[in-house]
């Protein structure tokens, strides 16, 4: 794996680690990457399916009530 530039310390890093995804309409989506260090400062990677799901199920029972 190549090095990457951590996302909240703008070190490189020889050891990435992906935490999350950041989606704008002109770069149509960027990964961030951080150093082992600083990996457990951001938050868990949501899960596009389950939050799907989970909004779904928001829905019906807003729909049910
Ligand atoms: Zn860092």
């Amino acid at each position: 794996m190549t090095s990457q530039v951590c996302a909240r310390c703008d070190a490189r890093t020889g050891k990435p680690v992906l935490v999350g995804h950041v989606h704008s309409a002109s770069a149509g989506g960027r990964t961030l990457y951080s150093c082992p260090e600083h990996a457990l400062t951001f938050p868990r990677p949501i899960d596009p399916v389950a939050q799907i799901d989970a909004l779904r199920r928001a829905r019906k029972e807003e729909t049910a009530s």
